[in-house]
């Protein structure tokens, strides 16, 4: 059994409790625009090109059977002729083409875990399962939750929440500590717009998550990521504080806006125009508004 994995990072500090190893799969349902891993959400190996590390050698130009490559092309590539044939990685001198996603097995994924074992054992820390979402394949997932369960590791998913429920409460849920789940627009419309897909499975499966969280002691987080002049405002924050506060919920995280996605847009070739806002850092006054908007459930930092 193997699944695409983006990237495996270990000593992490900024996924979960203590030091750990953090397995990032590729491919989610949702299609969020301002997703700050946009090189996550197809399921598919990807071409990626960094003009950083280009020194305009055109090795890989000469090599590629369908006259993808040119220095006329914006991003270098042509995507609509590209056939991901990969040819072009193979000469690359610089590393400036490179695949994106990797096939793993559950056996190459522990290989990286349990080297870190100790640090997870000294500092409390584990392996979270980011994305993407992982939950996009749950009988993997699944699998290598048990394996972490038998060699005494604490387990972590972050979630976008859009998931089979009855796959998770039977295969997922028995193996999980903690999930960190993200709720990012209340209106439906909106989440739509900007998400690609209603919120309504989501909202369902968070509201069954922390009745079970109680008979089962899994440690739920809720997050908003907050996104300038779409996640971030008065109207969607304080209509999740209010559905928290209907589930019983009395914490939420607020994820500070990142704005170098569409960077990494740039590389797998999705030029995407970009409004102007989304392109600064939230200043720090910004976000204690936020704070402020939801303040009827504790915010955790
Ligand atoms: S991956 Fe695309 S750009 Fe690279 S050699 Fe193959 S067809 Fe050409
Ligand atoms: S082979 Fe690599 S370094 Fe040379 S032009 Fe192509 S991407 Fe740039």
């Amino acid at each position: 059994m193997k699944t695409l994995i983006l990237e495996i990072k270990g000593n992490s500090l900024d996924d979960g409790p203590g030091i750990r190893t953090v397995v990032f799969f590729k491919g989610c349902p949702l299609n969020c625009i301002w997703c700050h891993n946009p090189e996550s959400k197809k399921a598919v190996i990807e071409l990626s090109w960094d003009k950083k590390e280009c020194i305009a050698c055109l090795s890989c130009a000469k090599v590629c059977p369908e006259h993808a490559i040119d220095l006329k092309y914006q991003n270098f590539v042509d995507r609509k002729k590209c056939t991901l044939c990969f040819k072009c990685v193979d000469v690359c001198p610089s590393g400036a083409m490179s695949t994106v996603g990797k096939p793993m097995t559950i056996d190459d994924i522990m290989q990286h875990v349990l080297k870190d074992k100790p640090f997870y054992d000294t500092s409390g820390g584990g392996v979270t399962l980011s994305g993407g979402e992982p939950l996009l394949n749950i009988p993997f997932v699944s699998e290598l939750l048990k394996q972490c369960n038998n060699n005494a590791i604490h387990t972590l998913i972050e979630t976008s929440g859009y998931f089979n429920w009855n796959e998770f409460e039977s295969c997922i849920a028995p193996y999980c500590n903690t999930v960190y789940y993200d709720i990012k627009l209340i209106d439906e419309e909106k989440h739509k717009t900007y998400c690609g897909v209603s919120n309504t499975k989501i909202l369902s499966n968070f509201k069954k998550l922390i009745h079970l969280s109680q008979s089962m002691g899994i440690h739920v987080v809720p997050r908003i990521p907050l996104v300038p002049g779409i996640t971030a405002t008065e109207q969607n924050l304080t209509g999740i504080a209010k559905f928290l506060h209907d589930c019983g919920v009395d914490n939420v995280e607020l994820l500070w806006y990142n704005p170098l996605w569409p960077e990494k847009c740039m590389k797998i070739g999705n030029n995407a125009k970009v409004d102007e806002t989304l392109t600064r850092w939230m200043p720090h006054e910004e976000y204690e508004r936020c704070k402020k908007l939801v303040s009827g459930v504790t915010i955790t930092l």
